[in-house]
């Protein structure tokens, strides 16, 4: 195994926030990753490099070992499954709740419940553990217009502040998980870079401990 570490780090909404922990922790890109369009870059230092990718990637590439580290929701984490990886720390940005959502006032009829989520895995587990027959149908985005469609009863989406599901005639009901933003590592990376990848998670996790006490 080369000694180089590679980090996967999820684009969008979480890369924001994780670039000043990186920084923090020691880490910084060597260009701006918003204004190019190269996927894979160079640090400042020598042994690590950085790609950038959909966060829903970030978990298979680590599994599989093309990365070594990456960062990303638990949501796609959860959504995942756990092989392959550890998760060693909690970078405690992007915090939201994974939740059950339907029309504000209605209680679901169907005897067999029609659920619209992106979260096909993480649905199904959920309602089999409580003992609810669910209908789960996958949808890649817009996941509040499902039940206003008469597509579904109830969705399982990301909840924040709430605002999108009000400004679409929803509310929250049960919640599913707390979720926040996770380093993951690959297992076999652990044992074999344990030498580099050790300094590296304890400068996080102290980046982690500075944020939280500032
Ligand atoms: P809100 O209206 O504040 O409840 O935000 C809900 C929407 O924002 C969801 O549909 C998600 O797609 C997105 N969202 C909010 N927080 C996160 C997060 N931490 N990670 C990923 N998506 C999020």
């Amino acid at each position: 195994m080369s000694k180089q570490l590679i980090l996967a780090l999820s684009k969008g909404r979480i890369l924001q926030e994780t670039l000043p922990l990186l920084a923090q922790a020691g880490v910084e890109p060597a260009e701006d990753l918003g204004s190019s369009r190269k996927l894979i870059f160079d640090t400042n230092l020598a042994q690590v490099k950085l790609v950038v990718i959909r966060a829903v990637d970030v978990p298979t590439y680590v599994q599989m070992g093309a990365a070594d580290l990456g960062i990303a929701g638990k949501d796609v984490l959860l959504e995942h499954g756990a092989a392959g990886f550890y998760e060693p720390l909690d970078l405690e940005i992007a915090r939201c709740r994974l939740m059950t959502a339907g029309p504000v006032g209605a209680r679901p009829t169907h005897a067999r419940r029609r659920v619209a989520t992106k979260f096909v895995n993480v649905a199904r587990r959920y309602y089999a553990e409580q003992g609810i027959q669910a209908e789960v149908v996958k949808l890649y985005g817009a996941m509040e217009l499902a039940p206003l469609m008469n597509l579904a009863d109830e969705i399982v989406d990301i909840v924040d502040t709430g605002n999108t599901l009000r400004a679409n005639g929803m509310e929250p009901r049960e919640m599913i998980d707390e979720i926040s933003t996770r380093l993951v590592v690959n297992k076999a990376a652990m044992t074999m870079k344990h030498q580099q990848l050790k300094p590296l998670i304890e400068r996080l996790e102290q980046a982690v401990v500075a944020r939280r006490v500032a």
